[in-house]
């Protein structure tokens, strides 16, 4: 689904729905259009950003799903902060407008009910799928591994123009490195990125290399 600026994904599972992301304050209503409020059963939050996070807490409070992050990124959220990190490129653009979105964007200061750490099942919420922590891009980034299927991973990656890796923020670019390699070690059979639609292969990510 697309939230204006980012996505979310909708995953079925057998306990109902998990939501990839919230996308931007204000913009859940798209959401809630698609979805039936009573069959969700968890909003999983790929990074502490105001455009992954920002819906989170309506979404709660209309569905009832309770929120989960990597414990790393859950301070950021609840302080309703959006850490760029190092900023690259076009990124130092972003940085020095956060000020303003921020103001305008009123982001929710947003408490998880659920810590996250690497390997965590999500078995159950009803999918067989496990967290693959990838910091780098924020301290707890994380990507949501289906087991034998798809990956979601926020902005680790992107699929712009053409697949890259995450090239413009970084809390840390050795460890988003770090985290790439992790995640082609899972072979994951296709990947979806936190803001473009269309997915990336499992064989395009085995040739991305970090630049
Ligand atoms: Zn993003
Ligand atoms: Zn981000």
């Amino acid at each position: 689904v697309s939230v204006r600026f980012s996505l979310t994904y909708l995953i079925d599972g057998c306990k109902g729905l998990v939501l990839v992301d919230a996308g931007m304050p204000g913009q859940t209503r798209r959401i809630l259009e698609l979805v039936d409020t009573s069959s969700v059963a968890l909003i999983f939050v790929t990074h502490a950003h105001l455009d992954h996070y920002g819906g989170a807490a309506e979404l709660r409070r209309c569905t009832g799903a309770p929120i989960a992050i990597h414990r790393a990124d859950a301070g950021a959220m609840a302080r309703a902060k959006t850490p760029l990190g190092d900023v690259r490129g076009r990124g130092r653009l972003a940085r020095a407008l956060m000020p303003v979105i921020e103001w305008a964007m009123h982001p929710e200061p947003t408490q998880a009910d659920l810590l996250l750490d690497d390997g965590d099942s999500l078995r159950d919420y009803g999918i067989e799928g496990t967290v693959l922590h990838t910091p780098g891009h924020t301290p707890g980034s994380a990507c949501l591994l289906v087991d034998g299927g798809p990956a979601f991973v926020g902005d680790l990656l992107s699929n712009t123009g053409r697949p890259h890796a995450q090239r413009y923020f970084a809390s840390d670019w050795t460890r988003l490195q770090e985290s790439l390699d992790r995640l082609k070690a899972r072979r994951p059979t296709i990947v979806y990125d936190g803001h473009v639609q269309g997915a990336i292969s499992g064989d395009v990510l085995e040739r991305l290399t970090f630049v």
